[in-house]
């Protein structure tokens, strides 16, 4: 008998495609209301999720076939990995899939900070041409604190030393062969530009804070395209307001969306709604790749 895949949130077609040329029966559920998935997976052996599906307990335990969890994309935060692991399910996922889209929208960020992209676009369409208001700064030779050297620090990293610009990496579980590894405080102290690309844990939370933005140089920009939580907003907003940041873009809030968010009141703040893995490329390389290692843990089992 074919093994089921249940599809739960919207993947490439291509990956979809992929599974059923490998011969397996796909149930294309992403359309289904979430709370029908105890029901629709009881006679699946994998099921492919992005963040929408939350992998909890009660859905691992619904999936009475289950075997292998796969998740197009990096984050995990929505398995019950613990639950899965105690019940010899395999879960799989795609970190590399996006890395150059999100390395891509850190770069779209700094650069569109330091030359004031939005606020010359809105001032445009309002009828308000503010060229001698809008004297921006280059990222050539200036310095870049890249906290968190892996796949995508490196990514953003790589870009920014074909811009011209000095690069300081600090990651304490990674030590970079291509760009100088130093430790926070060089980063706090020396960095123009401070991105952050590590994920959310009890060690990373807020480990940008009050503290760290007293000692940092006036004028920095800061940029989080990782997760939010790893700076902790309220500080960074008396910083903006004090005028030490000068200014800072994120793609990622503690709370998202952002409800009655005070950072969202600034005008040197520029904001995307967490769409750092989000490209056509990413996510068709993302649905290409989980549906690659479901199968290949599927076959495994025969
Ligand atoms: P990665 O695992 O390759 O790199 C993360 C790095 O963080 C590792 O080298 C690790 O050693 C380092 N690290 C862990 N704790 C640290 C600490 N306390 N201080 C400094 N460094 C620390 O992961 P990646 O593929 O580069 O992704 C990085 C992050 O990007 C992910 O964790 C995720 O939060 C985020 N992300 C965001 C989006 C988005 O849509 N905005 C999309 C994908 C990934």
């Amino acid at each position: 008998m074919n093994m089921k895949v249940i599809v739960s949130d919207k993947l490439a077609m291509e990956g979809v495609q992929k599974l059923k040329d490998g011969g397996f029966e796909v149930l294309e559920a992403w359309d289904e209301p979430k709370d029908k998935l105890p029901e629709l997976i009881a006679d699946c052996d994998a099921i492919v999720i992005r963040s929408a599906t939350k992998a909890t307990k009660e859905l691992i335990d619904a999936g009475t076939q289950l075997k292998v969890i796969g998740r197009a994309g990096i984050g995990l935060d929505n398995v019950d990995l613990e639950h899965a692991k105690a019940k010899g399910i395999v879960v799989v996922n795609t970190p590399a899939a996006t890395t150059a889209s999100v390395a891509e929208l850190t770069f779209t960020l700094m650069l569109a900070t330091v030359r004031d992209v939005v606020r010359g676009t809105t001032g445009i369409k309002e009828g308000k041409w503010e060229k001698k208001q809008l004297k921006g700064n280059e990222v050539f030779g200036r310095t870049l604190g890249v906290i968190g050297i892996g796949r995508i620090g490196t990514a953003v990293a790589e870009r920014a030393e074909a811009f011209g610009m000095k690069i300081l990496a600090y990651d304490p579980y990674t030590k970079s062969d291509k760009f100088e590894n130093v430790d926070l405080d060089t980063i706090i102290a020396q960095s123009d530009f401070i991105t952050q690309h590590l994920p959310l844990t009890p060690e990373t939370k807020h480990m940008i804070g009050k503290d760290q933005f007293a000692r940092m140089k006036d004028g920095v920009t800061i940029l989080n395209v990782a997760r939010g939580g790893t700076i902790d907003e309220d500080a960074l907003y008396d910083a903006m307001v004090s005028g030490k940041v000068a200014k800072a873009a994120l793609d990622v809030f503690e709370t998202e969306p952002p409800v009655d968010n005070k950072l969202l009141t600034l005008p040197n703040l520029i904001c995307t709604p967490h769409i750092g893995a989000q490209t056509h490329e990413g996510q068709l390389r993302a649905g290409i790749q989980v549906a690659e290692r479901v199968m290949e843990e599927l076959n495994k089992l025969g």
